[in-house]
């Protein structure tokens, strides 16, 4: 162990006892009872939820069952039927209203985030943010929602598109973002006239009860049903339930690749919809030309904050040979001092992993790459002693590597980065680049003009996000989320991504007295 340890001594330290209170989720080892739709009513297991931080219960949530969720569909079912016939822009009202509320909880929920999930609290805020913003974006979402006018071959004849609500959205999320991807689905879809259920991760329930408490206020000062945002706490066998369901038109995945295949191929087999945010395996390319002031600033934020538990971590650096001692050493410098411990105390940089089966496979994955090749230059340790009881904690690590290596090639969740080199020019870096299953970030520090178009051309990143002068991870809500390959195609959050959420309907109408039919076939009798 070489980082020093914390002063963490009991949740009223940090205010949680406090923060769970005016979040309206009482710490107690009760099973939780919000009065709300979202499961573990009957015969439902309680269970302990721990803080990956220190390893204090923050409380005991009772998870829900296939029984339970069939429940919470007939509801869903129901408040779809007032929904859908509520105007789109006061649909908009009601999510302004949730955003105000999240504005107010900002703090306490933000805190939670941290505390259940790890993440220091400037991310926890920044989380917490980003629903509000979403939530903005919805609103003036609302007034819009629009098709396309095409002209008719026809005389006489118009022509148009329309969006209509889908239905019942299954939200399953995952725990490195355990309420933001929630919002970015849950406002559109509200918004675009759909109801939601949310299967949050197992792993961070807390927050997403936390959250449903906000909601549900608002819905009953507007006298709406409760249905219209649903939760359902529960493992993974409730989100199989739902991608398996078909009053569940549309389902929204987020989590591992592992995941996303079995929920696409169950979702996919009742030719259902399925919207899938999968792993990703991000890359950035630091040329000859690279400003590398701010690269090196990028690359630390991206590949240890949130601990490297970001779908848009960076897990590789692809650097030209010109320049590839020089950033080692840059980044040597920093690594030993990276603040590492209690994400709620003020300084630290680096919170935990979620549990223990995440320090373990940091762990075997530097083992393995290491076997292959693969050298670790710095960190890979487990910290313990004062403030690092939990084991949850570890060094960042980075490794000269090789993109070919099986280690390399998968995503391990966790703050590991490859440093890899290449020669030439900007095309084998972008080979290398896009030498992964997966597809999500990847980024190019340059100031070379002809690197950054190559880079972003159609022969450059195959990646749903291509950034310049900017790291893979932290993206706005302003623009579609997502990427290709293994991780799933799908998108999320701002620009268009509405549109999965809405079913299009094509309408021509006749204002003739004549019936002309399409492509001036004659059909006389
Ligand atoms: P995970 O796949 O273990 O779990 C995610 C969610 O899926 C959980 O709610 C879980 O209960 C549920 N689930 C698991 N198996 C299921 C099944 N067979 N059917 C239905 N639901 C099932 O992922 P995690 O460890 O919580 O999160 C980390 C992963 O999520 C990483 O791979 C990360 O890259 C990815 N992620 C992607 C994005 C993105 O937008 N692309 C965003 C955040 C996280």
């Amino acid at each position: 162990a070489t980082a020093t340890g914390t002063d963490v001594q009991d949740h009223d330290h940090h205010g949680i006892r406090q923060v769970l209170r005016e979040l309206g989720v009482e710490a107690t080892n009760a099973a939780w009872s919000t009065g709300l739709v979202w499961g573990g009513q009957g015969n439902a297991q309680t269970r302990a939820i721990h803080s990956p931080t220190d390893g204090k219960l923050i409380g005991s949530v009772a998870f829900a069952t296939v029984d339970d969720y069939e429940q919470v569909v007939q509801k869903a079912q129901e408040a779809f039927q007032t929904w859908r016939t509520v105007p789109a822009p006061k649909r908009g009202e009601i999510v302004r209203q949730i955003g105000n509320k999240l504005r107010e909880f900002k703090e306490p929920l933000g805190k939670l985030v941290s505390y259940e999930m790890g993440k220091i609290l400037q991310e926890g805020l920044g989380e917490v943010q980003e629903m509000i913003d979403i939530c903005d974006f919805a609103v003036g979402l609302s007034r819009q929602l629009h098709g396309f006018t095409m002209h008719s071959e026809r005389p006489a004849h118009r022509m148009y598109e329309q969006y209509h609500p889908l239905g019942v959205v299954g939200i399953i999320s995952a725990f490195n973002f355990p309420v933001a991807v929630w919002s970015w689905n849950a406002m559109l879809a509200a918004v675009c006239g759909d109801v939601s259920i949310w299967k949050p991760s197992e792993k961070t329930p807390l927050v997403a009860v936390a959250v449903q408490h906000i909601i549900k206020d608002v819905l009953r000062e507007n006298e709406l049903p409760e249905g219209i945002f649903n939760l359902v706490i529960g493992d993974a066998e409730i989100g199989a339930a739902m991608a398996a369901d078909g009053r569940v038109p549309l389902v929204s995945a987020t989590g591992s690749t592992r995941m996303g295949k079995k929920v696409g191929e169950v979702v996919g087999a009742r030719l259902g919809r399925a919207l899938l945010e999968l792993g990703g395996n991000n890359a950035i390319i630091l040329t000859q030309h690279a400003d590398l002031e701010i690269a090196i600033r990028a690359i630390v934020f991206g590949a240890v904050g949130t601990a490297g538990q970001r779908c848009t971590t960076t897990r590789r650096v692809i650097i030209h040979e010109s320049i590839f001692e020089d950033v080692k050493a840059r980044l040597l410098k920093i690594y030993p001092n990276l603040p590492i411990g209690h994400p709620l105390q003020d300084g630290k940089l680096v919170g935990p992993l979620i549990d223990t089966d995440a320090v373990q496979a940091f762990t075997k994955a530097l083992e393995a790459v290491q076997k292959e090749g693969g050298k670790l230059l710095i960190g890979g340790e487990v910290l313990s002693g004062a403030g690092y009881e939990t084991g949850t904690y570890v060094t960042p690590a980075l490794v000269e590597a090789n993109n070919a290596y099986h280690t390399v090639q998968e995503e391990t969740f966790a703050p590991i980065l490859y440093l890899i080199r290449y020669s030439g020019d900007v095309e084998n870096a972008i080979t290398i680049q896009n030498g992964v299953r997966q597809g999500l970030s990847s980024s190019i520090f340059t100031l070379n003009m002809r690197e950054a178009e190559a880079f972003l051309a159609h022969t450059g990143s195959d990646c749903g996000i291509a950034n310049v002068n900017i790291g893979t991870s932290g993206a706005e809500i302003g623009g579609a989320f997502g990427g290709e390959k293994e991780t799933g195609g799908g998108r999320e959050s701002g620009s268009d991504a509405w549109r999965v959420y809405m079913r299009r309907q094509t309408n021509t109408i006749n204002y003739s007295t004549q019936l002309p039919l399409a492509q001036g076939i004659k059909f006389d009798f």
